[in-house]
């Protein structure tokens, strides 16, 4: 297989870590890259399974060593790419997913062109505040300042979306996941007429009502391309 680099970018709530794992059972040769990050385990992630937890000090030495394909500050914590990643996938045969913020894609889009680019977004604020407030509070932490900040950092990461080849609005899982499976098989060159058609709708340019409906909710006027 050529080793499909799949970038997907998602305000943090917005459902990315759910969607990404119904693809995943729903087409096979999908790996996932296990970011670096400096931020503290969260509910039951485990290292080396969510995130290989890690030291800003052992962090900025990887940053030093040139260990990374991108990295950026979010949050206030350190989150990167290794190169290690694309080595793994490579020698696994499979295609590679990366979750990464908005300013780590930007940095992937320019060094990989090739890369498939997909931003997913809530339906709307609304919805992301009652995600955002589930998952605390299903992990037992409640914490309104965090909340406060992701929503507005959301707006933030929504200017950016004319970046994104894709856009999936997150309302339904189901028809979302239906709508990355069809990304991902035109990009392998395996999709029906059907899938195009599903993938075509899906694109950023093409506008489509949802996209429009959740853009709108947020405030945010988007010029299109
Ligand atoms: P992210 O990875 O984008 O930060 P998560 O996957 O952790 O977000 O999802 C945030 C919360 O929203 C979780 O409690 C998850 O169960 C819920 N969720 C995700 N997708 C949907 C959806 N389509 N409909 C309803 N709830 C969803
Ligand atoms: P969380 O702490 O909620 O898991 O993730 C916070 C943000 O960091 C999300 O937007 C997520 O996509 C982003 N992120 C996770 N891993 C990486 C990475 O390796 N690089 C970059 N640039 N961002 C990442």
């Amino acid at each position: 297989m050529a080793g499909i680099l799949f970038i997907i970018s998602a305000p943090s709530g917005s459902g990315k870590s759910t969607l990404v794992s119904e693809v995943r059972r729903l087409v096979q040769g999908l790996d996932f890259s296990i970011s670096y990050t400096t931020r503290k385990p969260r509910g039951s992630e485990e290292d080396g399974r969510e995130y290989h937890f890690t030291t800003r000090e052992h962090f900025e030495q990887m940053i030093a060593a040139d260990e990374f394909l991108e990295w950026a500050e979010v949050f206030g914590n350190y989150y990167g790419t290794a190169l290690s990643a694309l080595d793994l996938a490579r020698k696994h045969g499979t295609d590679l997913l990366l979750d990464i913020d908005v300013q780590g894609a930007l940095q992937v889009m320019h060094k990989m062109p090739e890369a498939v680019s997909i931003f997913i977004l809530p339906p709307s604020p609304e919805v992301l505040e009652r995600r955002l407030r589930n998952r605390s509070q299903a992990e037992g932490v409640a914490n309104e300042s965090v909340i406060g900040t992701r929503l507005s950092e959301a707006r933030t990461e929504l200017q950016k979306i004319d970046d994104y080849r894709y856009a999936l609005v997150n309302d339904v899982l189901d028809q979302a996941a239906a709508e990355m499976r069809s990304i991902v098989l035109v990009a392998r060159g395996d999709a029906t007429p059907s899938d195009g058609k599903l993938a075509a709708q899906c694109l950023t340019a093409a506008r489509s009502p949802r996209l429009e409906s959740a853009l709108a909710s947020f405030g945010v006027t988007v010029a299109g391309v």
